[in-house]
């Protein structure tokens, strides 16, 4: 069975990760699949966030990175997936993300969404944290892989604060 784990993955966190590792547990294949989201202006370009993925990624056998836009469910249907792979943090993850899983199943019902509860560890983990704590100097080594962390140094570098 081949799954998808689609997101924005503006940066890749260790919380990510795990979901990753885990489903790749599960799945023959797994493919994270960077939503390039022009909309949300990301940190990163596409391009960057997959290329962060597959250094992050390297030591699993079957996983693969790629990038998509438009619908999740037309990108999973092209690649042949059955799943649709998503992380819950808390509740309130739940309600949108049972809202998506909703839509997706009316735009195609044979593509299902299989959610894997956060490890406690990475529970309050999201890149928005990531980038809050970056954009006023504070470390994130701890929570997202080595390259990733001197990327986002190197970005808020650039970018005054004020
Ligand atoms: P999106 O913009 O689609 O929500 P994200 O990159 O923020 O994309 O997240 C992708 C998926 O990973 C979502 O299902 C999200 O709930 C899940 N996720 C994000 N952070 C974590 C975490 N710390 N633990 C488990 N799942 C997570």
């Amino acid at each position: 069975m081949i799954a998808i784990y689609p997101g924005s993955f503006d940066p890749v966190t260790f919380g990510h990760l795990d979901v990753i590792e885990r489903g790749c547990r599960m799945f023959d294949h797994v493919i994270v699949a960077v939503a390039q989201n022009p909309g949300k202006s990301p940190l990163f370009t596409a391009h960057k966030r997959v290329s962060q993925i597959q250094n992050a990624t390297h030591h699993l056998a079957n996983v693969e990175v790629d990038s998509f836009d438009g619908l999740t469910v037309t990108y999973a249907r092209m690649r042949k997936a059955g799943v649709l792979l998503r992380g819950l943090r808390a509740v309130s993850d739940f309600e949108m993300e049972l809202q998506m899983a909703h839509t997706n199943k009316t735009l195609s019902d044979d593509i299902e969404t299989v959610f894997l509860a956060t490890s406690t560890d990475y529970s309050y983990l999201s890149s928005s944290v990531v980038k809050e704590i970056a954009k006023f100097g504070g470390p994130v080594d701890h929570l997202v892989p080595q390259p990733v962390a001197l990327d986002i140094r190197r970005c808020y570098a650039k970018t005054p604060t004020h």
